[in-house]
């Protein structure tokens, strides 16, 4: 099977400035595309460093990619490192050369250091850049793939989705995975598996099941790269064996969920009120988006002990997240008032750091999709 690798470029990485959230991403896409990501590593801005980099990972992996170090500056030296490791020559390109003095037309000249941008070696394709200076590059080199990309991660996406996904998939003829997920809220990742029981341990031919915590709930997931049809059984199968607890499939979420159910209370606008969480709750209803026959989130307030102001809408969510006790666990305090009530519910949640406040925000948000129309 051909193995991916990718090379994470820039000093900033390695000073923990940037996360690289660039290999988290194409880690994921590449298992999607199957080739397996095998190695990750982040190198500093070091010609040498890179080339060696390049001459190791070309000698162990059939797809190489990279991202980073393809900007105007002297410390991007992702080009220069791979021409050393190839042994070919850099070459400006009087068409790329064009292509950055019309992108920089509107600003005034461009800068000479950009010139950089427009150089090739010639077993190098350029990717076009629709969204920022740096051209990517596509080599075919002695059976091997490389592919550079810029850092910038919205850049990097671009390019990867539209050109480099794409082109990968065309050399090396792959089936695509299809994925299907059902997620459900409230139960812990082995009282799901167990629920679940054969269908994660010996899934239908050809099906891979895996199950997988996240602040929103507890995922199953299913994926083929055979007939997906397959995987509607294994949803169907999953949404049974879970019945309440699960909240939705695939793109579904609890806002979403939990916005539709006040709706159909009768509540046609909801607030937020809410006390050490960080603005959890908020973030996550204002990413929402409006929901068909959904109650419209318009806004939130960040603590819920202050004294209740001017009334903004039909029910008002209110939760306040209890400090930790000393097992790590901690308790949020959700009720609704207004349209639709309910009386103040404790829930228990667990994880800390970041997770804490989203997981209570989205414990409330599960307790509203839960609720019955008893609750009007
Ligand atoms: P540019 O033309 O913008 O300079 P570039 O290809 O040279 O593009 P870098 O200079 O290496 O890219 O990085 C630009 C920015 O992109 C960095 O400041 C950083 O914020 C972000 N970035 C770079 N690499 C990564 C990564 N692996 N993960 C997440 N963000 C990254
Ligand atoms: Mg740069």
């Amino acid at each position: 099977m051909t193995t991916a690798e990718l090379l994470s470029i820039g000093a900033e990485l390695l000073l923990g400035e940037t996360v690289d959230t660039n290999a988290a991403f194409l880690g994921r896409e590449l298992a999607e595309v199957g080739l397996p990501l095998s190695t990750v590593r982040m190198l500093p801005d070091d010609r040498g460093v890179i080339r060696d980099a390049f001459i190791e990972a070309r000698g162990r992996s059939g797809v190489v990619l990279a991202t980073g170090g393809l900007g105007p500056t002297h410390d991007d030296l992702t080009r220069e490192g791979l021409a050393d490791a190839l042994g070919e020559e850099l070459r400006e390109v009087p068409a790329l050369v064009e292509a950055l003095e019309e992108r920089f037309r509107a600003f005034g000249p461009m800068p000479a250091a950009n010139r950089r941008q427009a150089t090739l070696i010639p077993s190098a394709e350029s990717l076009a850049n629709p969204i920022g200076s740096a051209p990517g590059w596509w080599v075919e080199r002695d059976g091997v793939v490389i592919a550079l990309m810029p850092g910038v991660p919205s850049e990097m996406r671009r390019m990867w989705t539209d050109q480099v996904r794409p082109r990968l998939a065309a050399c090396f003829a792959l089936p695509p995975l299809a994925i299907r997920s059902v997620k459900a809220f409230g139960i812990g990742e082995s009282a799901m598996a167990e629920r679940l029981g054969s269908l994660l341990t010996s899934p239908p031919p050809g099906v891979e099941a895996g199950i997988y915590a996240r602040d929103d709930g507890v995922h199953a997931r299913f994926s083929t790269r055979g007939d997906p049809t397959v995987l509607d059984g294994c949803v169907a199968r999953a949404l049974a064996a879970m019945g309440d607890d699960a909240y939705g499939t695939d793109a579904d979420d609890l806002a979403t969920a939990a916005l539709r159910r006040l709706g159909e209370l009768g509540a046609a606008t909801v607030c937020s009120w809410e006390a050490d969480t960080e603005g959890a709750l908020l973030a996550i209803l204002a990413a929402a988006g409006p929901v068909d026959g959904g109650a419209r989130y318009v806004g939130g307030v960040l603590d819920a002990g202050m004294a209740p102001g001017p009334r903004v809408a039909d029910a008002a969510l209110q939760m306040s997240l209890l400090p930790q006790d000393a097992n790590g666990r901690s308790r949020v305090r959700v009720s609704i008032s207004g349209a639709v009530s309910l009386p103040v519910t404790e829930l228990r949640i667990h994880g800390s750091g970041p997770q804490r406040p989203r997981r209570a925000a989205y414990a409330a948000l599960n307790a509203v999709r839960r609720l019955s129309s008893s609750d009007r």
